[in-house]
């Protein structure tokens, strides 16, 4: 191991798509940041990767669907900055249980953000690929962003702000000192001001091996989830789909979206727990039915016989809330539930405000504060 010193204002520990998010907006106001990503770019063992994400606005509290407005001036200022196109608007429809569907359309009402409620005829004519069971929301500021590209390119945008970006390095331990911290990483031990944990599935592994940390998680779970892609029927453009659970679908809702790798769908957060080091990467047999069987009864666009799975982690908080929080030389965004890709760079902002003491964070995203269920 070649131990060589070197200082940062910042380490990242973490190279996802939020903790490469944190890595732009730090960089982008002229901290000196390290990026340590213990895996190459691109890997497929955490949460970040695939050829596609939701973007939408449309949750059922205020809270959350205005920072996915926040977030959208910042993915295209990333576009902006990289060159890269990284989000397609092709709208989004809710269905499912109406009085989540009527939450939803009332949130985007209330924030003025341009909807429109559609009965479900109305809806398969514009929409024939799926199958509707009751009233429809649209909106159009929707859509879906590429995940493998975009993690690329906040990378980049990292970069040409002057970040340092290290893969397959991993971080190894963290101690506070009364300067900030040391970082000990695979080559060399790094002193920061400050260290922000966006490790995903590993943060508690993280946060174990930091010394003098005082922020405390809540319970983090962990499971393997198992979209599945399935070969359109016709070139039509599809926009991205939740269907609640509702008087017709037995079960947890379904989410969905069109990709260049073909009309993904999935259930949200129904995985086994795992370990993210010893997982099997082998899907279910018994949730790639029910994936298929759903294909076959509400997804008359696709050829139903024609899944390809893969799997991915979600680290899930106690009530879906994630947690970016702040604790003297120690910054933690961690546990985004299955849907925070979407929010990447206003998440990035909200580190750096920490980071830099400008503001106390969200309330809903503090470490030590939990709350009834808001997120779908
Ligand atoms: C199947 C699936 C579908 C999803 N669909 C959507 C969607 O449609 N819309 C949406 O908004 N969100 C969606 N999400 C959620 C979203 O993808 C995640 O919330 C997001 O990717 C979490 O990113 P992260 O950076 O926190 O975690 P990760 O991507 O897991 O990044 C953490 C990184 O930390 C690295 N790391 C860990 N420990 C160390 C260490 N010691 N040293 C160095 N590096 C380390 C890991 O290798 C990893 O790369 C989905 C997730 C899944 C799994």
């Amino acid at each position: 191991m070649i131990r060589v010193e070197s200082s940062a204002d910042v380490v990242i520990v973490g190279g996802g798509v939020v903790g490469s998010a944190a890595a732009w907006r730090l960089a982008a106001r002229g901290r000196r940041v390290v990026l340590l990503e213990q895996f190459e770019q691109g890997h497929h063992r955490g949460a970040s990767h695939g050829s596609s994400r939701i973007y939408r606005q449309a949750y059922a509290g205020r809270f959350y669907t205005a920072l996915a407005a926040r977030a959208l001036p910042l993915w295209r200022q990333l576009e902006e900055t990289t060159g890269e196109h990284l989000l397609e608007l092709t709208g989004a429809v809710d269905h499912g249980l109406s009085s989540t569907v009527l939450a939803k359309a009332r949130v985007l009402g209330d924030l003025g953000i341009a909807h429109t409620v559609l009965d479900p005829a109305e809806a398969e004519r514009r929409w024939p690929g799926i199958r509707f069971d009751s009233v429809v929301l649209y909106h159009p500021d929707a859509g879906r962003l590429h995940a493998d590209r975009s993690v690329a390119a906040l990378q980049q945008a990292a970069v040409q702000a002057g970040a340092d970006v290290r893969h397959n390095t991993s971080a190894r331990a963290i101690r506070e000192t009364p300067r900030g911290v040391e970082v000990a990483s695979d080559t060399d031990t790094i002193a920061a001001g400050q260290v922000v944990l966006a490790a995903g599935a590993w943060t508690p592994a993280v946060l174990d091996a930091t010394t003098g940390a005082s922020l405390r998680l809540p319970a983090l779970r962990t499971t393997q989830e198992q979209p599945a892609h399935f070969v359109p029927l016709s070139d039509a453009r599809w926009p991205s789909f939740v269907h609640h659970r509702g008087a017709e679908l037995v079960g947890e809702g379904i989410y969905g979206l069109g990709s260049v790798d073909g009309i993904k769908i999935g259930e949200h957060g129904t995985g086994p727990q795992v370990d993210p080091d010893t997982r099997s990467f082998v899907a279910d047999p018994d949730g790639v039915r029910r994936l298929v069987d759903y294909a076959r009864a509400w997804l008359p666009g696709v050829d139903a016989d024609s899944a390809r799975v893969d799997t991915c982690l979600y680290t899930t908080t106690p009530d879906s809330n994630f947690v970016v929080d702040r604790a003297g030389a120690l910054t933690v965004a961690a546990g985004f539930s299955g849907h925070g890709f979407k929010f990447a760079p206003v998440i990035g902002e909200l580190v750096a405000d920490l980071v830099e003491a400008t503001a106390t964070g969200p309330e809903p995203f503090r470490s030590g504060t939990r709350h009834p269920v808001v997120v779908s």
